[in-house]
């Protein structure tokens, strides 16, 4: 990695600052400790005095997922497109078929397959730039979903034309958090908080103040706070990863139907869920579309809150 690309991930993990929540609570001792893993600084408190069998976890998500580690299944997948099917671990069968299902539920907003315009704007390597509509018109029909074939039988995932690509960033760190709370609770670990980079999940007998960042303001400074026990709170804000180009402002949301940053309806929309995925998912897909996508997520699952701000 060059050393501005790789200025541009420090960078970029500041300025990804917005969607650090942070919270209080708690009586007893937790030990905290933190490693960057997909990308972004991974927190974990728990009452035990070593949490390197779960940053170890996280660690072997990112070989699997990132498109960016060039030997994960997601990399296998994206350079086999429009050549031929991958077969893939179960794991990344079901959260590629996960992340199809939500596509279809949240009516496209939520669009697992637009890493070919993630690229026209430089995401993936941090040099930023704006698209032409002529660009944005050429390749988004690779981020079309009928264009993608999951074979149940083998296993398998083919994307059936060249250039197309799988990126799981809307969704990877809430399928995170789920998996860590699962293996915790099988190691009878009773309470602890997770914060990937904002994707936060807490849980244990008590009450936690999650305090939801205001957008656009330093730091640290509180939006709202909301009160939750054994959930999940997910922020998506454009405040969270931008760049600026002639004195406009583009940031990291794309919307599905033009290729282009999402409209800022709300500054910033969070996900109160016990499914720490939907969260994740939802709170990408409402930044997208709205209060139209609220009302039917909220039809679907009763549980959850959606906060704007
Ligand atoms: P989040 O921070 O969870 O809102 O997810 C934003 C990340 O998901 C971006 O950095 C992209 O990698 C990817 N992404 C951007 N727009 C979308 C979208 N409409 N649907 C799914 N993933 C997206
Ligand atoms: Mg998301």
């Amino acid at each position: 990695m060059n050393r501005s690309f790789t200025n541009k991930i420090i960078l970029a993990l500041l300025i990804i600052s917005g969607a650090f929540l942070f919270y209080t609570s708690c009586s007893h001792p937790m030990n905290s400790s933190s490693y960057v893993v997909f990308g972004t600084e991974c927190r974990i408190t728990l009452p035990v005095s070593d949490s390197k069998k779960y940053f170890d976890i996280l660690k072997q998500m990112e070989k699997k997922f990132s498109y960016r580690d060039e030997n994960s299944e997601i990399a296998k997948i994206n350079k086999n497109a429009g050549i031929a099917p991958v077969a893939v671990s179960d794991e990344v069968f079901y959260v590629i078929s996960e992340a199809m299902r939500f596509s279809a539920e949240t009516d496209g907003a939520f669009n697992p397959l637009l890493l070919p315009v993630i690229k026209l704007w430089g995401w993936d390597t941090g040099e930023y730039r704006v698209p032409t509509k002529e660009e944005l018109e050429r390749y988004l029909p690779l981020c079309d979903t009928n264009n993608i074939v999951l074979n149940e039988n083998d296993k398998s995932v083919f994307l059936t034309k060249k250039g197309m690509g799988l990126d799981l960033g809307g969704l990877l760190k809430g399928y995170a958090c789920d998996v860590l709370y699962e293996q915790l609770k099988k190691d009878g670990i009773k309470k602890g908080i997770l914060n990937l980079g904002g994707n936060v999940f807490v849980f244990g007998n008590k009450e936690y103040k999650v305090a939801i960042q205001k957008p656009y303001a330093e730091r640290g400074v509180v939006a709202d706070n909301v009160f939750v026990k054994n959930k999940s709170v997910v922020t998506s804000g454009a405040y969270e990863r931008g760049f600026y180009n002639n004195g406009n402002y583009y940031h990291h949301i794309i919307d599905p139907s033009t290729g282009e940053c999402a409209k800022e309806l709300y500054k910033s929309v969070t996900i109160v869920s016990s499914s720490s995925l939907v969260a994740d998912v939802y709170s990408t897909a409402i930044f997208v579309k709205g209060d139209k996508l609220k009302s039917d997520f909220l039809l679907n699952y009763p549980e959850a809150e959606v906060i704007f701000n």
